[in-house]
C-alpha cells in the first residue's frame, strides 16, 4: 500500500477517538459528525498537536455547525447549474468537474458541506463518463476545473484515465486541478504522481493553505516537486474568523506561500454555507485586511479577495477603494494614505502635415 493511503486509513473519523490533548466535548460532537463527516489524517493530526487553535478549528467538529440558522444548503446554486450530476457549468468557457466525494481532511468550513464525504454525492465511472461526454459536446469550454472532494484522493491510474479523456477533447485548452492535498497530506505528492501529471500540460494546480503553520517541510517539498514538473501553483484561501483574519497571520501566510513557489490566487470571503456561519467575517473586515497588505508586501503575494455570489452569480473581486475623486483630474490615495492626482483624458495632437 502506498504510504499516503496508510495515512488515510489511520485517520480519525469519530470525535471519541480524538486524543485527550485536543480536549473537546466529544459527546456533543458525536451529533455533528453524523451530519457532517469528519476525517483527520495522521499527518494533519500531528500538525494540530504542535500548533494552536487555528488548525484545530479547521478540522474538529463544532456544535455550532448544527446551530447555524443563517446558512444555505447550496449557497452557490451549484445543483441548478449542473447539466449532468457533479459538473457545474456557470461560466461560458470553463466548467467545474467533480470527480470524487473524498478528501484527506474534511474542512469544517467546506462550501460543499452538503455532500462532500457523504454517500449522497454519488460519483462512479458512469457519472464521470457523462461529465466527459458533456465536455466533449460543449466546445466553448476551454478550461476544466477538476475538483471534488479532492481529485488527488483518486489512485494515479484513475486520475490519469480522467486527464487522458480530457486531453483528447480538442476544445479543452487548460486543465486546472483544485486540491488541498499538498497542504493536508503532502506525502500524496509522490514522484510517480508528478511524472503522470506532467504528461497533461498545460496543467495548473490551485491548492489551499489557510495558515502559515500549514507550511511545513513536507508541504514545501510537495510544492517543490509539482513546481519542478512545470506545474504553475496557485493558492485559494478562505478568510476564516479567528484563524487567518489578522494582518500578521495573513502576511506570514502569503509571503510563506511565495517562498514555496505558490502564487496566492484567491482569498475567498466565506460562502453562506449552512453549518459554517461561525467562520464568517464581515466583508468590511476582509477589505481592511486587503488594505493592510496591498503596497506593504510584494504584489506577487496579493491574492484577489473575492466573493462568490449566492445563487450562482459568480465571483466578484472586493477591492479597497483608492480613488478619492473623479473629474478632469482623478485623485487617488496610496497605500500610506497620501493623495496624488492624475489627468483623466486622452491627449489630442494638432493635425501635422504628412511628410512631403
Ligand atoms: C470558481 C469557479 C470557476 C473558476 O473561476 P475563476 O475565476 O476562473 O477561477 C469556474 N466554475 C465554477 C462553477 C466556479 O465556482
Amino acid at each position: 500500500m502506498a504510504g499516503w493511503k496508510n495515512y488515510i486509513k489511520k485517520s480519525i473519523s469519530d470525535p471519541k477517538d480524538l486524543p485527550s490533548y485536543l480536549s473537546c466535548d466529544n459527546e456533543q460532537l458525536d451529533k455533528v459528525h453524523r451530519v457532517y463527516p469528519m476525517r483527520i489524517n495522521s499527518y494533519y493530526l500531528n500538525l494540530m498537536k504542535n500548533s494552536g487553535q487555528e488548525l484545530r478549528k479547521q478540522a474538529i467538529p463544532d456544535i455550532r455547525e448544527l446551530q447555524d440558522r443563517e446558512g444555505m444548503i447550496d449557497p452557490l446554486g451549484e445543483e441548478n447549474l449542473s447539466p449532468v450530476p457533479n459538473l457545474v457549468h456557470k461560466y461560458p468557457d470553463r466548467a467545474l468537474f467533480l470527480v470524487t466525494n473524498q478528501c484527506a481532511l474534511y474542512c469544517r468550513f467546506c462550501t460543499r458541506k452538503r455532500k462532500v464525504g457523504k454517500a449522497e454525492m454519488l460519483i462512479n465511472d458512469d457519472t464521470i463518463s457523462k461529465g466527459i461526454r458533456y465536455l466533449r459536446q460543449n466546445n466553448q469550454i476551454r478550461e476544466v476545473l477538476v475538483s471534488g472532494g479532492d481529485p488527488l484522493m483518486l489512485e494515479d491510474s484513475k486520475l490519469e484515465q480522467i486527464l487522458r479523456a480530457l486531453r483528447k477533447i480538442k476544445s479543452i485548452e487548460v486543465i486546472r486541478i483544485g486540491t488541498r492535498i499538498p497542504c493536508t497530506l503532502p506525502m500524496r505528492i509522490t514522484t510517480h504522481l508528478v511524472k503522470m501529471l506532467k504528461k497533461y500540460h498545460p496543467l495548473y494546480i490551485n491548492t489551499h493553505f489557510n495558515h502559515p503553520a500549514e507550511i511545513t517541510e513536507e508541504s514545501s517539498r510537495a510544492c517543490k516537486r509539482l513546481a519542478d514538473a512545470g506545474i504553475p501553483l496557485g493558492n485559494q484561501s478562505v478568510l476564516l474568523r479567528g484563524i487567518n483574519d489578522s494582518p500578521e497571520v495573513m502576511r506570514e501566510l502569503l509571503c510563506g506561500l511565495l517562498q514555496i513557489r505558490v502564487k496566492p490566487y484567491y482569498l475567498f470571503q466565506a460562502d453562506l454555507t449552512a453549518g459554517t456561519s461561525h467562520f464568517r467575517t464581515s466583508i468590511d473586515k476582509g477589505i481592511s485586511l486587503m488594505q493592510s497588505l496591498i503596497g506593504h508586501v510584494s504584489g506577487m503575494a496579493i491574492p484577489t479577495y473575492a466573493l462568490d455570489l449566492p445563487d450562482g452569480g459568480g465571483k466578484v473581486p472586493l477591492t479597497p477603494d483608492y480613488l478619492c475623486s473623479v473629474g478632469a483630474k482623478m485623485h487617488f490615495q496610496n497605500y500610506c494614505g497620501h493623495q496624488y492626482a492624475y489627468p483623466n483624458h486622452e491627449c489630442s495632437f494638432e493635425q501635422t502635415n504628412p511628410a512631403k
